[in-house]
């Protein structure tokens, strides 16, 4: 057989790994700790784990944590169990923050070397310094010529706390008083900011050692350099800051110029964009914890989000996000797409993968005339008719079974070739069809029960139905919660709604989750249940995804999973509709 294709040893990141192809691939994914990650995350995870893996490197989780304030302890943790969900164990777990003592180093070192100085320039002050239509050329402030001496002091003075935010900054010496044409002309080369000042300066980590903290364009580069990175791989707003990156490593000696044979090198790939729900941490926050407007989701892990802690809980496969990354490709160009494309991919995933049983999402007991009251007929059923090696299990066909209330007519019609008063109709993996004979109704006109007929002598009809057998020794059926959902917004672009002033409230669709409250299972659940995540699932057999491991495909109905407010003590079961079987099916 063919060897399976490697997507990382094919096209863009080929490509990269060509243009350093060391034996030692060290990557790193590097999260803020401050919100949930979300599909896009999926995408950064999938590139920096799976090359290094597919080269056989390492790669590390970073927390790039120099930001004081916003880290809470939470968002570490489900940061790390994502990872681990996804199917990848980091090489190394580091925080930027470790390395603050030697950042501050550096940061000494640079001024030294004449490449840094402290600058009081207000905000205003440095973007007239950057010159523009508004402002005239550029132009370097009066700090810029300060002495080494006067500079390393000024230094100290603002980790010694002698400034309040805003009034120092450590600036890079990069060409802003330069000349050159190329690289003079990028913004990120301006001599941007190296350190500032913090007033709320406590940190989860270092406490209150710190009153000034370093940039991104500082740190980054560093960190990467000091784990040894060899492929710094980000998305591709990052390129114009690639000859920043580079200037820092070259001024500290990382990095030789115009080579990337030693230290770190910095590769940009195309964000993922996802179309038709809300990725912004701060949207989300809104729409979890309210403002002036009630909540309008269970939490972070409402599955009707994109996060990924949601589409776990909704019972997505890990192996189905992975898929659906590499599927878009990585390249340098922006991924696009939106959450319907998504959906389908996850269908196609679970279409060849998860077993089958049968649900009925909303029942009507159908009792058979001809039967005698302890009729039992135990049916063979395969998890999966089109895969024999999934194996089979038993279910009870009995006198009561319940039907799904959208497989019933009360007047029957042509066009109709489910039952129906007079009409018979074939039942998915029982003997013979059966056919209705009456029906009865409660006093809200509700269909509460029909009667019925099974045997040879009927015609199956076109149709085949699935149903549930009661039977106590079988423990058949099993009752359940069913959550079936829909975007969350009317809108396909709810990024575009009225976000500053709650005008995106009443875009909120009050049908985007619909409960079924008493479906019932049949009793392979069990089995699945016991077996869960079936197929195994790469990150899922530490029961990492816990129950929303548990799936299978409703004959007829979707994709369901075990969603987290299950039960087991009292034996609730409470399942999630992953994905419909259909684009645009209601169910
Ligand atoms: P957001 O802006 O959505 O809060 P972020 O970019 O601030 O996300 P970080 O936690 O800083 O999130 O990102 C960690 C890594 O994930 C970075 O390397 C970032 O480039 C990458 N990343 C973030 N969003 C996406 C996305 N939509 N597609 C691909 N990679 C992404
Ligand atoms: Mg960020
Ligand atoms: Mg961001």
């Amino acid at each position: 057989a063919a060897e399976p294709v490697d997507p990382f040893k094919q096209g863009w990141l080929k490509g990269v790994y060509n243009e350093k192809p060391v034996a030692d691939v060290q990557t790193r994914f590097p999260p803020e700790p401050n919100g949930y990650l979300h599909i896009g995350h999926a995408k950064a995870i999938t590139v920096n784990f799976g090359f290094a893996r597919s080269y056989a490197g390492r790669c590390n989780l970073r927390y790039d944590d120099t930001n004081p304030a916003k880290e809470e302890e939470q968002f570490f943790t489900a940061i790390k169990d994502m990872v681990n969900w996804l199917g990848f164990e980091p090489a190394r777990i580091t925080h930027s923050s470790d390395d603050f003592d030697r950042l501050y180093d550096l940061a000494e070192e640079l001024v030294r070397r004449g490449k840094g100085y402290v600058c009081h320039c207000s905000a205003a002050e440095v973007k007239r310094g950057r010159g523009g239509p508004e402002h005239g050329p550029r132009s370097v402030c009066k700090d810029w010529s300060r002495t080494v001496e006067d500079n390393l002091q000024d230094f100290r003075a603002m980790r010694d706390g002698k400034y309040k935010a805003g009034e120092a900054h450590l600036r890079m010496k990069q060409y802003l008083g330069s000349k050159l044409k190329g690289l003079a002309e990028n913004p990120a080369l301006w001599d941007v900011a190296a350190y500032r000042v913090k007033d709320e300066n406590y940190h989860h980590r270092t406490g209150h050692k710190w009153k000034i903290y370093p940039t991104y364009e500082f740190t980054h580069c560093l960190c990467d350099a000091f784990e040894g990175i060899s492929h710094s791989l980000c998305t591709v707003e990052f390129e114009t800051l690639r000859p920043a990156y580079n200037w820092l490593l070259e001024a500290l000696d990382f990095k030789q110029p115009a080579s990337d044979e030693k230290g770190p090198m910095q590769r940009e790939y195309g964000r993922l964009n996802v179309e038709g729900t809300i990725l912004s941490k701060r949207r989300i926050a809104m729409l979890v914890e309210g403002t002036t407007i009630p909540p309008v989701v269970r939490g972070w892990d409402d599955p009707r989000l994109y996060t990924l802690v949601a589409l776990r809980r909704r019972g997505v496969p890990p192996g189905a996000l992975k898929k659906f990354v590499l599927d878009l490709g990585v390249t340098k160009a922006i991924a696009n797409t939106a959450t319907h494309t998504l959906d389908a991919s996850i269908r196609t995933y679970l279409e060849r993968t998860v077993p089958r049983l049968m649900l009925v999402l909303d029942p009507i007991k159908v009792v058979f005339e001809n039967l005698p009251d302890d009729y039992l007929e135990e049916r063979e059923v395969p998890f999966d008719p089109k895969d024999k090696e999934k194996g089979t299990h038993k279910v009870p066909f009995t006198k009561v079974i319940y039907i799904d209330r959208d497989d019933f007519r009360e007047e029957d019609d042509p066009d109709f070739f489910r039952l129906a008063p007079g009409k018979s109709v074939g039942l998915l993996h029982a003997e013979h069809p059966i056919s209705c004979t009456s029906f009865t109704k409660d006093s809200s006109n509700k269909v509460v029960e029909i009667k019925a007929e099974y045997g040879s002598h009927l015609s199956p009809g076109k149709a085949r139905i699935h149903w549930v057998g009661q039977s106590a020794a079988y423990h058949s059926p099993i009752k359940a919660e069913v959550r079936i959902f829909h975007p969350l917004f009317k809108s396909s672009k709810p990024n575009e709604l009225d976000w500053k002033s709650g005008g995106y409230y009443d875009n909120v669709d009050p049908k985007s989750e619909i409960v079924h409250p008493d479906a019932m299972i049949e009793c392979g659940f069990e089995y699945i249940k016991k077996n869960a995540p079936w197929p195994k699932e790469e990150g899922e057999a530490n029961g990492m995804a816990a129950k929303s491991s548990v799936r299978f495909q409703g004959l007829r109905t979707a994709f369901f999973a075990m969603d987290s407010d299950s039960d087991e003590a009292s034996g609730k079961v409470v399942l999630n509709r992953i994905v419909s079987l259909k684009e645009d099916s209601g169910k």
